[in-house]
């Protein structure tokens, strides 16, 4: 059961259920979703073949705002996938206070195996598939798993031809040339790291001298690492999909580790001193090559999981030697890790805390959108860290309060604004 993200999202909502009153109609209305939507989506080949591939979009709640959420393309999409992300963007939407409800979808499909042309059809099929159901005021899709700005836009075009209107605001995610918000890439990562320091600083502790170990270094984890850097923190490792570096003393030039993994298409390797990156300045670095998954063992102070679900298991948590994980992937701690952690007295900042920021800035582009208006990045991220520090603030306060883990408490959070928007 554990690594079924629908059954571990029902888990965390009759957790957090059980320490506030709640009425049973409105559990009952966030234990479901309120729409699911399975469409077929057949299309030609470029050999001429035709095939029929699934697609998926789920409306969990919309009591705080139209439905809202991303669209992947990956084969092990499914309903049960996509219900669990719905439900927990309804929990992230209001644990950061914007209105929206929760929704998420995507089609079943190795899009990597597909040619431009063929992505490009099937995305146009999805879309006129999806019309009916999306709407700048009814459910907002953005990009997630192995969709970008480009699909979006594919998307936004079939919303115009069969809706008739031409929104903006129908999904977002969009270069800035299309109406996409400054700040946007970087939203993600910048606002886990505002959640970190705004932990730490309710708690009395400073980023000076505390270690970071990051696992993936995607669009989250390299600006992650970036912003942490500035903050203070020590950047001693990184890892990917094909391994990773561990430097006790600490990664200087995260810039150059960047660029090296550009280069390579690997961080493995990338011991840089000057211009120069390679494995023959790993000594001299006092450095060693780590697994993927070796980053989330290391003898740190922070961990972080910025790659996939399911990264603390039960088979790795007995080895998690940090005192605080920062979760950016989406659900990356299987129910019975979390348990171990809490037990050991592990501080978990979750998943729909620490990786909100993104959706943050969806919103501050669908406003502007909506509103017609344009901001600059520094007034992007000063909004967003208003935002990531007030949400921070009052899951802290709930945990304090209701004596419960952060997890928990970012569920009470959520459901008191839910309920309170249901009455
Ligand atoms: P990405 O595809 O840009 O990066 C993922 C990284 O993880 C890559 O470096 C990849 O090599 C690495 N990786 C994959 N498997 C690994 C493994 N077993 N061990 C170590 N590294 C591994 O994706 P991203 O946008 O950075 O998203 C990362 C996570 O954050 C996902 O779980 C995503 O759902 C979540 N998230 C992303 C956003 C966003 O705005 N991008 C918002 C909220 C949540």
């Amino acid at each position: 059961m554990q690594h079924n993200p629908w059954e571990r999202a029902k888990n965390q909502l009759h957790n957090a259920a059980e320490h506030i009153s709640l009425d049973p109609l409105f559990l009952a209305k966030l234990g479901a979703p309120d729409r699911t939507v399975g469409v077929s989506v057949p299309m030609r080949m470029d050999d001429g073949s035709v095939r029929v591939f699934e697609g998926f979009r789920v409306q969990h709640n919309n009591l705080r705002g139209p439905y809202k959420g991303g669209l992947r393309y990956h084969p092990k999409v499914d309903m049960d996938e996509v219900r669990a992300l719905a439900f927990w963007m309804t929990m992230k939407n209001a644990v950061v206070d914007v209105p929206f409800g929760g929704g998420k979808g995507g089609v079943a499909v190795d899009p990597k195996k597909l040619s431009a042309s063929e992505l490009e059809r099937l995305t146009r099929e999805f879309a006129r598939k999806l019309a009916p159901v999306i709407g700048p005021s009814l459910d907002v899709p953005a990009p997630d798993v192995n969709t970008n700005g480009t699909i979006m836009h594919w998307i936004r075009e079939e919303y115009a031809r069969v809706s008739g209107a031409d929104a903006q605001a129908v999904i977002t995610g969009k270069a800035i040339k299309d109406g996409g918000s400054e700040g946007r890439t970087e939203a993600t990562g910048l606002g886990g790291s505002y959640a970190l320091a705004e932990y730490l600083r309710l708690t009395g502790q400073h980023p000076q001298g505390m270690t970071v170990a990051i696992q993936g270094f995607g669009n989250v984890g390299s600006y992650l690492a970036g912003y942490l850097q500035e903050l203070g923190f020590t950047i001693v490792a990184l890892s990917d999909s094909k391994g990773g570096i561990y430097i006790p003393g600490g990664i200087r030039d995260l810039k150059a580790v960047a660029a090296c993994k550009e280069r390579s298409g690997k961080i493995a390797g990338c011991y840089c001193v000057g211009s120069v990156c390679d494995v023959t300045n790993m000594e001299q670095l006092g450095g060693r090559d780590i697994s993927p998954d070796e980053a989330l063992t290391l003898p740190v102070d922070v961990v972080v999981p910025s790659a996939l679900e399911n990264a603390i298991t039960s088979d790795n948590v007995a080895d998690v030697k940090a005192r605080i994980v920062l979760e950016m992937a989406n659900g990356p701690t299987t129910i019975e890790a979390d348990r171990v952690l809490a037990e050991r007295g592990v501080v978990v900042i979750p998943d729909i805390l620490a990786n909100a920021g993104g959706v943050a800035v969806s919103y501050f582009e669908w406003y502007q959108n909506m509103h017609g208006e344009t901001w600059t990045k520094p007034d992007v991220f000063a909004k967003l860290k208003e935002k990531m520090d007030a949400a921070t603030g009052a899951v802290y306060q709930a945990s304090l309060q209701h004596q419960v883990s952060l997890r928990d408490a970012a569920y009470i959070t959520a459901l008191q604004r839910l309920a309170s928007s249901a009455a």
